[in-house]
């Protein structure tokens, strides 16, 4: 689909996320074709940069994100030549002016975020002051949105200040994924799914989101924060409400995100029971997790594990477990919808039917396989096995289909459209922290310490309990 002409601003350009992602997701849709003739990039940030230094830095952004054959030269040259700099201080006056001159007339505005949220005040604040931004202007802000209901509201009002709910794109890549949005056509593009989707049919689901990484340079940031914040309350939950959610009236931002809001809502209150915390170990000379953030005592998770209920007709009796950890045995994000056995088997104890799964793989190799039992090939007599049917986009449309988009570039394609529906609205965010506070508060005042596990398996073995004590188990973390 086209784009109008556009101007996307970065403060943060020079940062980590705009050299690993923006910066290639842009290029990449310029290779697409995307990117009209006109629309400009522009970095902002604190160094003092020229436009040359800039372009130069982002060339060797895309000589290291993107493969070679992937960015033939005179297309490298082409893209660069869109890319502008301005030096800006978020809280100063330095750069304002030449940032507003900069700007042309007649094209869609944005403005990335791609700084700590504590300078989001300040850039809006700024973007009005010298009439950069108008109510046509979009802005996208990065997580983490706040660290607790507070601090969210908090920077909800303070947006809310220059700009409309409309203008305010709240990323979470999560929702970018190819396979995200294929849940959405495969739940209400087909008759099939929607009536096995409830509690009736469906026996549990499980979210996982593992890494192998572990929190590397970013210890003094994840030791504020934990996975409870970083992860389940933003990604995992935003899963977990597109699993969850009612089919909205028609797919549009609000419609969408009504939907998700209201499972948010009725997620009930979490016993300390059904919640594992984890801290990897020292493993192998490689430090533990106390060790990279640099505190003794530490009493952050790396890991957590936890069964959930959605207190609704659709879902009462069905649990939802969730899990998410840094060090884990493999680098994965599934979503897996597991349904209940046939009501009878008819070819005996021996060949029960096994159980229908429903895979959501968002990494790696993006794509859907449903689990169906089928009988063996041959003259075996009636012998029953699993097989998979492959839902994956790529198998099915062949090479014509072209490459996945990475979630960052479609995430900010639907920016300049100014489509919202994969983006956070601040309700939903709020509710998602009302929910979460409680939890941790309850952890941090009980002086929960989070078990320690080793490093390159799935987690603590009370994680494993958590699920065996009620005859179930994790699928595999591969
Ligand atoms: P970074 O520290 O690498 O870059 C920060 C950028 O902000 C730099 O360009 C710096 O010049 C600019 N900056 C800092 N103070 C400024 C000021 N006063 N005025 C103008 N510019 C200023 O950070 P990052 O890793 O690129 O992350 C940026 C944001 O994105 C953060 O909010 C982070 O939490 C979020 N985020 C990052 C990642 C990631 O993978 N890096 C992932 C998710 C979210």
């Amino acid at each position: 689909i086209p784009v109008d002409r556009f101007d996307l601003v970065i403060f943060g350009g020079t940062g980590d996320l705009a050299r690993r992602k923006i910066l290639p997701g842009l290029f990449r849709r310029f290779m697409a074709g995307q990117m009209p003739e006109g629309s400009r990039i522009i970095g902002a940030a604190r160094s003092e940069l020229d436009d040359q230094a800039y372009r130069d830095m982002a060339r060797e952004a895309l000589e290291e994100f993107i493969d070679k054959d992937r960015r033939p030269k005179e297309c490298v040259d082409a893209f660069i030549e869109q890319i502008h700099y301005v030096a800006i201080d978020a809280t100063g006056t330095g750069g304002w002016s030449e940032l507003a001159q900069t700007m042309s007339s007649d094209t869609v505005r944005a403005f990335y975020f791609s700084v700590a949220p504590s300078l989001f005040g300040a850039l809006a604040e700024r973007l009005h002051e010298h009439n950069i931004a108008d109510s046509q202007s979009r802005i996208v802000v990065e997580k983490p949105f706040g660290r607790d209901l507070e601090t969210a509201r908090t920077l909800n009002r303070t947006l809310a200040q220059h700009f409309d709910e409309t203008q305010i794109y709240r990323i979470d890549h999560y929702l970018g994924k190819e396979t995200v949005q294929n849940l959405m056509a495969v739940r209400f593009g087909n008759v099939l799914f929607e009536p096995l989707w409830n509690s009736q049919y469906v026996d549990h689901i499980q979210i996982t989101v593992a890494e192998t990484v572990g929190v590397g340079g970013r210890g003094a940031y994840y030791d504020k924060s934990g996975a409870m914040r970083d992860m389940v309350q933003n990604h995992l939950m935003q899963l977990l409400c597109l699993i969850a959610m009612e089919p909205p009236s028609r797919f549009d931002p609000d419609a969408v995100r009504d939907e998700k809001l209201k499972v948010i809502r009725a997620l009930e209150p979490v016993a300390p029971h059904d919640i594992v915390r984890g801290q990897y170990d020292a493993f192998n000379g490689a430090p533990s997790y106390r060790e990279d953030v640099e505190d003794p005592q530490s009493l952050t998770e790396s890991f957590i594990a936890m069964k959930l209920h959605v207190s609704n007709w659709r879902w009462a009796g069905t649990p939802f477990y969730l899990r998410t950890g840094k060090k884990l045995r493999a680098r994965t994000s599934e979503i897996a919808v597991v349904f209940k056995d046939a009501p009878h088997s008819i070819f005996g104890q021996a060949e029960k039917a096994h159980r229908n799964i429903l895979t959501i793989r968002l990494q790696p190799n993006e794509g859907m396989t449903l689990g169906v039992t089928i009988k063996e090939p041959g003259p075996g007599g009636m012998r029953l096995i699993d097989v998979p049917l492959d839902m994956s986009f790529a198998d099915a449309l062949g090479p014509e289909a072209g490459e996945v988009p990475d979630a960052y570039e479609r995430l900010i394609m639907d920016v300049i459209r100014g489509n919202q529906t994969l983006f956070m609205r601040g309700d939903e965010v709020e509710a998602a922290w009302a929910w979460t506070d409680p939890i941790i508060e309850g952890w941090e005042a009980r002086g929960d310490a989070p078990k320690p596990y080793e490093p390159g398996t799935s987690g603590p073995e009370d994680a494993q309990i958590l699920i065996h004590r009620e005859g179930r188990r994790w699928r595999e973390i591969k």
